[in-house]
């Protein structure tokens, strides 16, 4: 079974994909990491995130280690948001995605555009969002926690400005694909939210068992 989880910048899918994993036994991509390493490996070479084809030559990942803590620094999360509006980087990140999708027994992808370009055959889409003003105090308190020192003004407009990027561009915009089970999380705690995420692929289930 696939499970594509798309939606935008901390509206919970990450939580959710990664409990999807663990309740129906499969394997995990995070797909923003693949982005994200893309943006420190440009960092690391001195490229410029403005040349698309310095963006793309930073796709080669042998030499990055997706545990690096650095990959979730804000610095990376918005460069990786700039150089994934460019063709040639998806392009280059495509392949690895559509391959850790076909291994055998299924897996579970969450992203942008998993639903809609990566895996459009998923057996189960589900597009997880929040209102701005939600997410940013999500993503406030998540950066507050590890003891950073922000305003919150600031991390909703970092929100926008990611929103804007991420459904404005014309290579794989965010949108939830026509197939797709929505469900928003402004007004859920972490539990309910993966509850009806686990309701919503059981749904799907069945209802693909009905129509074979
Ligand atoms: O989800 P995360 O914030 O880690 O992703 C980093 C950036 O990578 C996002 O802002 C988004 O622009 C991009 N991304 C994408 N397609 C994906 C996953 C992430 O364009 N499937």
């Amino acid at each position: 079974m696939i499970i594509a989880v798309d939606g935008p910048a901390a509206s919970g899918k990450g939580t959710i994909a990664r409990a999807l994993a663990e309740h129906f036994s499969l394997p995990h991509m995070d797909t923003g990491l693949l982005y994200r390493a893309a943006a420190l490996n440009l960092l690391g070479m001195g490229g410029d995130p403005e040349s698309e084809f310095a963006a793309a030559r930073a796709c080669d990942l042998s030499q990055i280690d997706l545990a690096d803590p650095e990959l979730r620094s804000e610095t990376v999360g918005g460069i990786a948001s700039r150089i994934s509006a460019y063709p040639l980087v998806r392009e280059a990140l495509l392949e690895r995605q559509r391959r850790f999708a076909a291994q055998p027994g299924g897996a579970v992808l969450d992203g942008r555009d998993i639903g809609t370009i990566v895996v459009p055959q998923a057996d189960v889409k589900l597009f997880v969002t929040a209102s701005p003003e939600v997410r940013a105090q999500r993503r406030f308190a998540e950066l507050k926690r590890i003891g950073l020192d922000v305003h919150q003004a600031d991390v909703l407009a970092d929100i926008r400005a990611r929103d804007e990027r991420d459904e404005g561009r014309s290579a794989a915009p965010l949108r939830m694909a026509g197939d797709a089970c929505l469900i928003d999380t402004s007004a859920m705690e972490v539990a309910a939210a993966v509850e009806a995420a686990i309701a919503a692929v059981e749904r799907a289930r069945a209802g693909r068992r009905r129509d074979d």
